[in-house]
């Protein structure tokens, strides 16, 4: 990596692995042509709105607002690709926002069949749900769209700050149950504010793509 640059900010070339100092944002896709299919690895991230994805997603990369935070839920049907050490994150459309149209509905269901079921469009998923809550039949959706795309997910469960320590095991069960995981299905505990699970998550994805 690039850590030996002096005046290098902390947190790049991480023991070798991804250096998540290296990024930029490419485009926004809302329409399946617009795709990237350059046979880059790419990690898609996932997950209702407000679930926290942007604060995942710059929690990774150690930005504030990277990805955009706290944006109008639900006004955007798009597909947004950052390029991050040669690899892409793509930050699919958040879902499950009540306030939305049909119409947006509509579009969101469009774009999410175009885009998984097209192959090799992403390496890897991460499917970010609600820590505190049980997962919604759109997590339910959604997790089904990474099982039959065959490629390998992790589940994070995030804002685990806000849980009492006696909450964590049984929600943990919960989100299992409900998604379908297995014992040994990776599911990790996340905390954008209390930094829980980074080193995890950003292991998980060195090691899948
Ligand atoms: P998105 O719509 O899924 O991209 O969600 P955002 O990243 O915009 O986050 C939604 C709200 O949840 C914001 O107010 C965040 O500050 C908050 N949030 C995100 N992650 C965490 C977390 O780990 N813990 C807590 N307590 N709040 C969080």
């Amino acid at each position: 990596g690039s850590g030996a640059e002096k005046g290098a900010p902390p947190g790049g070339g991480e023991g070798g692995g991804m250096n998540t100092q290296k990024v930029e944002f490419i485009k926004s896709a809302a329409n399946k042509k617009a795709f990237l299919r350059d046979g880059r690895h790419a990690v898609a991230f996932a997950g209702r709105s407000n679930v926290g994805k942007s604060s995942v997603i710059n929690s990774l990369l150690n930005r504030k607002n990277y990805a955009r935070v706290g944006a109008t839920p639900g006004k955007t049907v798009q597909v947004n690709y950052f390029l991050v050490d040669g690899a892409y994150f793509i930050d699919l459309p958040g879902y499950g926002y009540a306030r939305v149209s049909g119409d947006e509905r509509r579009r969101w269901g469009a774009l999410m069949e175009d885009f998984f079921q097209e192959p090799n469009l992403f390496t890897m998923g991460v499917l970010i749900v609600d820590s505190r809550h049980a997962p919604t039949a759109d997590d339910v959706t959604m997790a089904e769209y990474f099982f039959d795309a065959g490629r390998p997910f992790v589940v994070v469960a995030n804002k685990c700050d806000k849980l009492k320590k006696s909450e964590i095991e049984p929600n943990l069960e919960r989100i299992r149950d409900v998604l379908g995981l297995d014992d040994d299905f990776p599911l990790l505990l996340y905390s954008c504010t209390a930094k829980v699970g980074r080193r995890e998550l950003l292991g998980f994805i060195e090691n899948n793509i």
